[in-house]
Parts: C-alpha cells; sequence; structure tokens
C-alpha cells in the first residue's frame, strides 16, 4: 500500500492543483509547443490516436543539451528521441530506433555531427520502437537491462512479426534482426567514456518491467518512463509500481530529463507525472472494492483519454490480483 501514502504526502504538499494541470494540458492536441505543427487542425479534428500522436516537426535537428549531451526527435514512427553523448574518443547513442533503414538513417546524421566512433549503444527497454536498429551497432558494445535481453529474446520474432503487418509499406522492418543487448546490468552500472562517466540505473518496474535509465552531468535520459505530450504507453506496464518507479527517479533526475517521445522536461513533470499515475492505482482499487470490471469504471477524473486509462486499469487489476511474477 506504500503507493497510497505516496499519494496522501503528495496531496498533503497541496499539489493537488498539478493534477489539474496536467489534465487540461493533455485535452489539447497532444502536441508539444515547441514543434512546428504541420496541420494543426488535422490533429485536432482526429484527436488522440491510441495513446500516441504522429506528429510533423518543421525543423527535426540535433539539440545540444549540454556540453557534448545531445538530443535528436524523430517524428517516425512516435516522435521518439535518440541521445548522443560524446566521449574522448568514442561516442555512446541512446536507443536505436525502430528498423536497420531507420537506424542507417540515423548513423548518417550521427557521421555529420561528431567523427568519433560508436563505441556505445544504450537500450532504454525493450520495446521495438527503441531497439529494433539494433544490429546496426554491432561493433558498439550494447547495453540494456538484464531483461531488456531476456524479453527480446522471448518475444522479439513474434513482435517483429507483428510490426511488419502493421506497417506494410515499410519493407526495412521485415529485415529486422533480433539484437539482444549483451552487456547487462541488474541494478546500475557505470560506463567510462574517457571524459566522463555516465551512470545506468534502474528504479523498479513501471512503463515494462526493464525501464533503465542514463544519467550525464546535468541530463537524464529517461526512456518511456516519462512521456511528454502524450499520456504515457500502458501495454506492459505496472501502473502501481510505476508512481514509486518515477519516486525513485525524481529523486535521482537530473535538471534536463529527456523522454522516450517528446520534448525534454524538467523535475516538475515528474511530479505531474506521479499524480497522474497514482490516479490508476486508485481507481482500479476503488474499482475492485465495488466489484466492478474495468470498463465500468468511471472515467471522470481520469488524467488519460478512454483507450489508454481502460489499458491502464487492466494492468493494474492484474497487478492488483498479484498475476505478475515478482
Ligand atoms: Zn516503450
Ligand atoms: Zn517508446
Amino acid at each position: 500500500m506504500e503507493d497510497w501514502k505516496i499519494l496522501l504526502e503528495g496531496e498533503s504538499l497541496g499539489l493537488r492543483q498539478e493534477i489539474q494541470l496536467s489534465v487540461c494540458y493533455r485535452r489539447g492536441p497532444g502536441v508539444d509547443r515547441e514543434s512546428e505543427v504541420l496541420d494543426t487542425e488535422e490533429l485536432v479534428r482526429r484527436g488522440p490516436v491510441g495513446h500516441r500522436m504522429p506528429v510533423k516537426f518543421g525543423s527535426m535537428t540535433w539539440r545540444e543539451l549540454a556540453d557534448g549531451v545531445f538530443v535528436r526527435r524523430y517524428d517516425y514512427p512516435f516522435d521518439h528521441n535518440v541521445g548522443l553523448i560524446l566521449g574522448a574518443e568514442q561516442a555512446l547513442v541512446i536507443d536505436s530506433r525502430s528498423n536497420p533503414r531507420q537506424a542507417d538513417e540515423l548513423l548518417a546524421e550521427l557521421a555529420s555531427v561528431t567523427k568519433q566512433p560508436i563505441g556505445w549503444l544504450f537500450n532504454t527497454h525493450h520495446h521495438w520502437d527503441h531497439t529494433f536498429g539494433n544490429q546496426r551497432f554491432t561493433e558498439s558494445r550494447i547495453w540494456g537491462h538484464r531483461r531488456c535481453a531476456a524479453t527480446l529474446l522471448e518475444s522479439g520474432e513474434a513482435t517483429k512479426k507483428e510490426i511488419s503487418e502493421a506497417y506494410p509499406d515499410d519493407a526495412s522492418y521485415r529485415d529486422v534482426v533480433i539484437t539482444p543487448p549483451t552487456e547487462l546490468f541488474e541494478e546500475s552500472a557505470t560506463i567510462d567514456l574517457g571524459n566522463r562517466p555516465v551512470e545506468l540505473a534502474y528504479y523498479g518496474r513501471g512503463h515494462t518491467d526493464n525501464d533503465a535509465v542514463l544519467h550525464v552531468g546535468e541530463v537524464t535520459f529517461a526512456g518511456d518512463l516519462v512521456e511528454e505530450g502524450s499520456p504515457p504507453s500502458f501495454g506492459d506496464s505496472f501502473p502501481i509500481a510505476w508512481v514509486d518507479t518515477v519516486g525513485r527517479l525524481a529523486e535521482a533526475a537530473s535538471e534536463v530529463i529527456v523522454p522516450g517521445h517528446g520534448a525534454p522536461v524538467d523535475p516538475q513533470h515528474l511530479v505531474v507525472a506521479r499524480f497522474d499515475l497514482a490516479w490508476v492505482g486508485r481507481a482500479a482499487q476503488a474499482g475492485k472494492a465495488a466489484g466492478l470490471r474495468v470498463e465500468e469504471i468511471d472515467l471522470g477524473d481520469s488524467p488519460y483519454p478512454e483507450e489508454p486509462a481502460r489499458e491502464a486499469l487492466t494492468r493494474a487489476y492484474s497487478e492488483l490480483d498479484s498475476k505478475f511474477s515478482q
């Protein structure tokens, strides 16, 4: 019941207002305000598509967040972030995009930013949209959480088939060679880039059971534990545990936090994200106590649109039923 305690502490700090702010924000078109939206009316007309909205940006370039620490947003397929950290002689890349063609595009762009070879690739978690370009990084040491590798080995081929069918016009998905990370850790690890250390850390279950974050100086790459501009993705999530996981991340996070998708955020964003996530456990617990099925739970005060809210509640019901092994 730790999740409830944390929620109450938050409420006693008078932070309820921030929940309202985030709800209002998410009722908008769900688009980063800094980005140049090419067809705003169309986006508004369509409303949220699933949990994520395809967005087109006017200028997609590398942005230097700190000395030698860059982020690049890719609109296809899901407004992704790829990170780049320059070392003394070799660079580290964070996430490899969704297929080998996209990874080739990424590598060509990297060559225009730095002459350093890519010594390291870090996968924030196992999801295909972050790891299916890995096969182009086999000269690099590929780091990830132990379960990131295990899950890719278990379900990577099935996911490849699913995605190839979902995107029949992009033949590159059929060329994916499942390439799990080989440099694995459980709780934390440090990579020495020669000019600076980067810290890898696992803070618990959240978006998946293998989300890891990377801290480098004043920047934290948080992967999909943090979303900006869209609700979180709940398909493989543990929404009740996620609240505490974001709490631990918030304690360790730097001033600039790069989400897996969307614009960089500040620590305040994590406070709001936690309150939003806490709704899931609260609603699931109340729903269960009232004997309701997930479809019957009132979403009146949900911070999320219906589809992600129901998905989150379904996962939370399984958490309450202890359907997931520890
Ligand atoms: Zn993900
Ligand atoms: Zn993602």
